[in-house]
């Protein structure tokens, strides 16, 4: 008989897993406390895999090998508790899906910068003609791609909540571009068991695979000295770095130093713009590197890539105006980086949900750069109690149409309107996409 698996939740990666388990002969029950899309359903069905929706009904579960569980379901939802306590392992979808594909695997985590990261390291390992799959907490999912493709790697985008329950996944290359505090709730409020879950990418590494980090990052550093990793580490930085391996920044060059080559690519012909992205290209260039792409693919390739939308997407002039979108930043560090790369004065769109956001860190960023804020959220009392004296003009909006016409007036000729919300989006939008694309809507109709 067919050993069972269970797949808890049908989004994109809770379907993936259900296909490949299917694929490689489990019997697959999907079970999902919310309605189906139509979508995952006919998918299912094309497969043949059973599933039920509006809830979990655990007597199908029973004699399951292992049960996965999709990233947006807590740790202590009921139904996976019940599962642990009959000794059904919960597996993530990273971890089942890796062992069924030889690919090299290359994964990338971090609070901000992740899909900047990824995207740029698949977009410089494709131009160095690599057959190489993009996956993770992007697209398609990683089970789905390893089942239906045939790729030789896999740049993986990997939120905290995938590293939840890894155990064996071994990405070759790890990259971690920074730790700032986020989705906390999800971590009981302790910042330091999200910590740990980020550092879970490298738990299983040997000394053959390669932690690629930022240096920059005290907090970081501290973390992973602490954690005694196998792992080869690889610092990345722009302040200086005492090890023998490294990639810093010096006269408009990144340098990558191993213990038996140096690298240097000119970094004056970047398309990604602000010292984040700079940190993004870093990181990238090393993961190339490692994996010995040439020098001239890989500068070919940074000033090539298109950016990512939402994230700092420069959208429209308008009457020598700048507008910016930055949706994605949906907390107070990427917005710093925002800020920071700000080169006219600006009127700043922020608000939405507050995570229990702390804003001392932006005040002199905010008093250097910006002429006025223009709040777009349901409770804007946070904004205004820690900017009220720092810029004169703090403007209360209730839909991006009007922010946009406020911000529009507010600004002069060659100065900076961005949208850079440090705030989640779920009060006013369905989600910061809906968020950004009614940004650039409102500026079209200006
Ligand atoms: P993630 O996938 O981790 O959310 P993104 O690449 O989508 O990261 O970027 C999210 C937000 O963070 C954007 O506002 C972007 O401008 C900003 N950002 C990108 N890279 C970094 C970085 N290295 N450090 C801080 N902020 C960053």
């Amino acid at each position: 008989m067919a050993e069972k698996g269970i797949v808890l939740g049908a989004g994109e990666s809770g379907v993936g897993t259900a296909i490949l388990a299917k694929r490689q002969g489990f019997e697959v029950f999907v079970s999902d406390r919310n309605a189906l899309s139509q979508i995952a359903k006919t998918t299912l069905q094309e497969h043949a895999i059973g599933w039920e929706e509006n809830q979990h009904d655990f007597e199908q579960m029973k004699g399951a090998q292992w049960a996965m569980k999709s990233p947006g379901i807590p740790n202590d939802a009921p139904i996976v508790t019940q599962l642990e306590a009959h000794n059904i392992p919960i597996v993530s979808e990273l971890e089942f899906a890796a062992q069924y594909t030889d690919a090299l695997l290359i994964g990338i985590t971090g609070s901000n910068g992740k899909t900047t990261t990824t995207l740029l390291t698949h977009h410089i390992l494709k131009n160095a003609g690599l057959k190489v799959g993009l996956a993770g907490n992007i697209g398609t999912s990683f089970a789905r791609q390893v089942s239906e493709e045939q790729f030789d790697v896999y740049v993986l985008e990997i939120s905290s909540f995938q590293l939840d329950h890894i155990r064996a996944f071994v990405p070759h290359i790890a990259a971690i571009t920074n730790i700032t505090p986020d989705h906390l709730d999800r971590y009981n409020n302790d910042f330091s068991q999200y910590i740990k879950a980020k550092l879970k990418i490298a738990s299983a590494q040997k000394t053959t695979d390669f932690l690629v980090y930022n240096a920059d990052d005290k907090l970081l550093v501290q973390n992973i000295e602490a954690a005694s990793l196998k792992s080869t580490l690889h610092p990345f930085g722009l302040e200086a770095i005492t090890t023998k391996r490294k990639t810093t920044h010096n006269d408009n060059q990144i340098v990558i130093t191993t213990e038996k080559t140096k690298t240097m690519i000119p970094t004056n012909s970047l398309a990604l713009q602000g010292r984040h992205n700079l940190l993004n290209a870093m990181a990238a260039a090393t993961i190339a590197d490692l994996l010995q792409i040439s020098k001239s693919v890989i500068r070919e390739s940074l000033s090539t890539f298109q950016g990512v939308p939402h994230r700092l997407e420069p959208v429209l002039k308008i009457q020598k105006k700048q507008f910016i979108n930055d949706s994605k930043a949906t907390n107070v560090n990427a917005a710093f980086f925002a800020l920071e790369s700000m080169e006219a004065p600006t009127v700043w769109i922020a608000g939405g949900v507050d995570k229990g956001n702390a804003y001392e860190e932006l005040l002199p960023l905010v008093h250097e750069k910006v002429k006025a804020i223009v709040c777009l959220g349901v409770n804007n009392e946070k904004l205004f109690e820690a900017f009220e004296g720092v810029v004169d003009i703090i403007i209360e909006t209730q839909s991006m149409e009007e922010a946009v016409k406020i911000a529009a007036k507010i600004a002069q000729p060659q100065e900076n309107v961005l949208l850079s919300p440090a705030c989640a989006s779920f009060d006013l939008f369905e989600n910061y996409e809906d968020r950004g694309n009614q940004f650039k809507t409102a500026i079209r109709n200006l």
